[in-house]
């Protein structure tokens, strides 16, 4: 039987047991120590920012991130409505309320027409949001000019979620670093992984100090324990910033490798009627953290749960696109807006439409290719025949047929 072929696991690099000895060797397990002050330099260096705090998680990042610009409870926070809860829970920890913003079609992330309708009402309604939690996901950057301009234009704080965009590029500037915070994840599933973590990044001296004093339980420069505001116990041990540092070593070649499995799939499914491949918008770099396409279901006779099914079944895991936040039963309560310009919103079509595929850099082409077969085999089996359509795409594809019947 045939291993199971999962979405994405740990690659590890070979080099991460050396930045572990040397911790282990000076016995420099934790807290803190030379492994996270290196890490922390070299993802500021690789994004081209000032500096990174690493944090225990992703989300544990973007809970400092919000605490960091002021959100309290009772106030409003904008969050795409498209990606995964670990982007709006850190609002709830908080006490504060998540209003959703619908995706567009070219990024499938955060529309700014959506979010200029929502902060003028917002404005109107006297109900500005403190901060703004734009998502770039499965690789592809967000709209970022549009976006930054308009978070500007009413002076709202972006925090750039890249959690699964780490190596990614906008106008040839690292995802991640467009916000006045920005944060990666280094959780086994991302396209690298310390086993668990996350990373704040900032251009903020200010902001940095004030992650790290926040991240360590907020302890008052006084000569015993003393606090005066709430704290958290999120920091990077230094056994685990070893793994992110020989990681990081190895990013690029794993960026362009999930570009490859991408172009593979591309190349091979690409032709499949009603399939279309998540877009890769004008100047900027996908990771293709996880190839994803849309399928024209209406085409066919399965439903996207027993598509998935049927790859479980011969050992494939496949899923469903993040079901949208204003969808999910946590947030029945929250606003949404949706994209002026779609009547459905973009976000739940999307939802309705999407598949993952397995992308793992340590993927096997030989297993790429049974995926590929696999997926072939029960497209084909469960194509609808429609006599109609089949005889117009004849037409279509021979131009002689066409000018005789026209
Ligand atoms: C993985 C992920 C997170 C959370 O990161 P963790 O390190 O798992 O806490 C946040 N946002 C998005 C979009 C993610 O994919």
């Amino acid at each position: 039987m045939n291993q199971r072929i999962l979405l994405s696991t740990p690659h590890m690099s070979g080099n991460e047991k050396k930045y572990i000895d040397e911790a282990f060797e000076s016995n420099w397990i934790a807290p803190l120590g030379p492994n996270v002050d290196s890490f922390e330099k070299e993802i500021a260096t690789y994004n081209g920012v000032k500096g990174a705090s690493v944090t225990s998680s992703g989300t544990a990042a973007i809970h400092l991130a919000l605490a960091l610009l002021g959100v309290c409870k009772d106030d409003a926070v904008f969050v795409s409505s498209f990606t995964f809860v670990a982007s709006a829970n850190p609002v709830l920890y908080l006490g504060a309320e998540p209003v959703f913003i619908d995706s567009e079609e070219d990024t499938w992330n955060m529309s700014p027409e959506a979010l200029e309708v929502a902060l003028a009402e917002a404005k109107s309604s006297n109900r500005m949001p403190k901060a703004i939690v734009v998502v770039n996901l499965y690789g592809q950057s967000a709209k970022m000019k549009e976006l930054t301009d308009i978070a500007q234009a009413y002076n709202v704080p972006i925090v750039e979620d890249a959690a699964e965009s780490l190596g990614s590029t906008y106008k040839n500037k690292k995802s991640g670093t467009f916000g006045t915070i920005g944060i990666y994840s280094f959780n086994g599933n991302k396209i690298i992984t310390t086993s668990g973590g996350g990373a704040l990044v900032s251009d903020d001296d200010e902001l940095l100090v004030r992650a790290k004093f926040l991240a360590t339980q907020a302890k008052d420069d006084a000569p015993y324990y003393q606090h005066s505001q709430v704290g958290y116990n999120y920091r990077m041990s230094n056994v685990v910033a070893g793994i992110g540092r020989a990681q990081l070593e190895v990013l690029d070649e794993r960026v362009n490798k999930r570009r490859e499995v991408f172009s593979i799939y591309q190349q091979e499914l690409g032709g499949i009627q009603g399939v279309q491949f998540m877009p890769e918008m004008n100047e900027t770099k996908s990771n293709r953290w996880l190839t994803t396409l849309t399928l024209d279901w209406e085409k066919y006779n399965i439903l996207p749960q027993e598509f998935i099914s049927k790859m479980d079944a011969v050992g494939i895991e496949t899923r469903l696109l993040w079901k949208p936040l204003h969808l999910q039963p946590l947030f029945a309560d929250s606003k949404f807006y949706k994209d002026p310009h779609s009547q459905i919103p973009v976000s739940e079509k999307l939802f309705d439409a999407g598949l993952c595929l397995p992308s793992g850099t340590n993927m096997a082409e030989f297993d790429q290719l049974r995926v590929i077969t696999e997926m072939k085999k029960i497209l084909n089996s469960s194509r609808k025949h429609v006599h109609v359509f089949s005889w117009n795409k004849k037409i279509g594809s021979n131009s002689k047929l066409k000018h005789k019947i026209n």
